[in-house]
């Protein structure tokens, strides 16, 4: 059985004041013990973060793949855990796009993350493009055999976050989230074996907030979410929590 992970990715957004935040996220978190709930600040605000609030996981948005070395202005899963980091961020669409982030890259990315250990959130998602084109799902499945590590079970999360449907405000039908994340979960069967495929948490990213929350996560294999602009405060935040509970 799957435990449900509603984590908040507060991108390149947030300073010390809004730590603040943190504190009604954890109060929420610890009234639904069942759930999973973590936030993954800016790089600078996870240590601070990790004290305030210690019984809520934080994580961070990216690491590099070397555990050290000569990568100017990089910082390795090892240096993201000696923080008070629990779990990492790799391969979301913003980084694919703007850094132009390969699977490949990505996938090293995941494997430094667990063998640090971390918890690593592998993102996959198409482009509005690709799903008008009839290839939303072949490129999920590319992108998630070229990045998913082969370490399985519950130290690896995959989000599913369409890119049509980041900060938009737009979802996709219940029926195409299904779809995929049927798609997701036998791809990763075919990767890892059964067993440890069914460990997997699948996370739906893209405009996921209290109005839509608990519908997405009432979808078939949908086992949490990946939260942006609705996880900036604990009023949008704290909701899509006791949705998941
Ligand atoms: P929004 O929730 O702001 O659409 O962002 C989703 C996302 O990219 C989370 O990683």
């Amino acid at each position: 059985m799957r435990r449900r992970l509603i984590a908040g990715n507060w991108k390149m957004n947030g300073s010390r004041e809004s730590l603040a935040e943190l504190d009604g996220i954890a109060a929420a978190a610890g009234a639904a013990p069942g759930v999973d709930v973590a936030i993954c600040p800016p790089f600078t605000l996870i240590e601070r973060a990790a004290a305030r609030t210690p019984t809520l996981p934080i994580g961070a948005q990216d690491c590099h793949s070397a555990p050290k070395g000569a990568h100017t202005g990089c910082v390795s899963a090892g240096m993201l855990a000696e923080a008070g980091a629990r779990l990492v961020i790799v391969g979301h669409s913003e980084r694919r796009a703007a850094q132009g982030e390969t699977d490949a890259q990505v996938k090293a990315k995941a494997e430094a993350a667990i063998a640090a250990g971390l918890t690593a959130i592998v993102c996959v998602g198409e482009t509005e493009e690709q799903r008008e084109a009839g290839e939303a799902e072949a490129v999920v499945s590319a992108q998630l055999r070229g990045s998913v590590p082969v370490a399985g079970g519950d130290v690896l999360v995959v989000a599913y976050e369409p890119v049509w449907a980041i900060g938009t405000g737009r979802i996709p039908s219940l029926e195409d989230v299904r779809v995929m994340h049927l798609e997701v979960r036998a791809v990763l069967s075919d990767l890892l074996g059964a067993d440890r495929a069914e460990a997997v948490r699948i996370l739906y990213g893209g405009s996921m907030n209290a109005a839509n929350a608990a519908d997405l996560l009432a979808v078939p294999n949908v086992d949490g979410g990946l939260i942006g602009g609705a996880s900036l405060t604990a009023a949008a935040f704290v909701p899509i929590i006791e949705a998941a509970a």
